[in-house]
């Protein structure tokens, strides 16, 4: 692919000691997730006075950052998740690249962040993932997890917005979160909420996550998988989990999912699934669904499945939800489904199994 007039030449410079092939083997027979980092990582930066310049490729390792460095203070930081995946005729592609860039672009406005051209965020994306195609792993359903990230990098304990900026791409091989049949899980509503009308709920910043570590540790601490938050002003319309949006299926076959409103990240997977949802004539509808709803719709049967979705499990079944008043079963308590179905129909276009007709599968190699 030529670079475009706007997408400077990234330099290059090959890591001196990549991990030894056996090594490398090893770790992608069992990759796990977000453990291990592949040899090579990209780094452009931008200042007031130059804009993004010096685009690389260089050897994985720390950087160095000024101990008053904004990040480290006020938390200006954003980024990104996707994958590189495998297609079944053995070439590489990403999925909705694009998406992610404008959504990387809107995450900058809300944070005070300079936009990155969409083209210099893909061509990023794509330099990573050419500098380490060895680090596919081996097991079915392997990928690798690309974080692009961009964060303040000016030494100044005044607030206000950096003047200056770095922006990196790291890669970490991943396995298949579920070969088949993704188990289904329990999640614990919180009473801490996530997400407030007019605050951050839809950029990606690492401040969301932050903050959402709490709650998360508490749904654990009492035997669940997952955390998910109810809306901050009234505390009774279902949002999001931690890190994934999610669906209700309907015994009429509708399906409902929360509408965006600022507080709900926009997700990728969940912008796809309704898209495919649809092409299978089924009516989605971006409702509100309250919890007191939910729960007695799976009481009555109108309510036969709910599923979470994110590029990093992709979908994944609910069985159970539990709060402080008690718990109930969705459906038989197992993957539902339409859960299942609709998690095949997207994995086969990411692959390259089926047909792609959004043209979401943007092939790098
Ligand atoms: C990233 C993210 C999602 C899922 O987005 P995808 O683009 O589908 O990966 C959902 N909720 C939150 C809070 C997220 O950060």
């Amino acid at each position: 692919m030529a670079a475009s007039a706007h997408i400077p030449e990234f330099a290059r410079t090959p890591h001196p000691a990549p991990c030894p092939a056996d090594a490398r083997a090893a770790i992608l027979a069992n990759p796990g997730f977000g453990t291990t980092f592949t040899d090579h990582m990209v780094e452009v930066d931008y200042d007031a006075d130059r804009g993004w310049h010096s685009a690389r490729v260089v050897p994985y390792g720390p950087i160095a950052l000024d101990p008053a460095a904004a990040v480290l203070h006020y938390a200006q930081e954003i980024f990104e998740g996707m994958k590189a995946y495998r297609l079944a005729d053995g070439g590489i592609a990403l999925f909705r690249p694009y998406a992610n860039a404008a959504r990387f672009n809107a995450s900058a406005q809300r944070l005070a962040m300079p936009e990155l051209p969409q083209d210099l965020f893909v061509e990023a994306v794509r330099q990573q993932v050419a500098a380490d195609s060895a680090w596919f792993p081996t097991v079915e359903g392997g990928s690798i997890y690309l974080r692009p990230f961009m964060f303040a990098s000016e030494a100044f304990l005044g607030v206000r917005p950096s003047r200056s900026y770095k922006f990196m791409v790291i890669a970490s091989p991943a396995g298949n979160y579920f070969k088949s049949g993704a188990p289904a899980v329990s999640i614990w509503v919180s009473q801490y909420t996530r997400a407030a009308p007019g605050g951050t709920g839809e950029a990606k910043c690492g401040g969301n996550y932050a903050a959402s570590l709490v709650p998360t540790a508490e749904a654990f601490a009492r035997g669940h998988d997952q955390v998910l938050f109810l809306d901050a002003a009234e505390h009774r319309w279902v949002e999001e989990l931690g890190g994934m949006n999610l669906f209700f299926v309907m015994a009429d076959g509708a399906i409902v999912t929360p509408p965006l409103g600022g507080t709900i990240l926009p997700g990728i997977t969940r912008d796809s699934l309704i898209a495919l949802a649809r092409d299978e004539g089924l009516t989605v509808r971006e409702d509100r669904y309250a919890l007191d709803q939910w729960r007695a719709d799976a009481a009555s049967g109108a309510l036969i499945e709910t599923f979470a979705c994110g590029t990093a499990a992709v979908v994944t079944p609910v069985g159970k939800v539990a709060d402080a008043s008690g718990e109930f079963v969705i459906g038989s308590g197992g993957p539902g489904q339409l859960t299942q179905k609709l998690r095949q129909r997207l994995v086969s276009i990411q692959r390259g199994e089926a047909a792609d007709p959004h043209g979401w599968v943007h092939r790098v190699a």
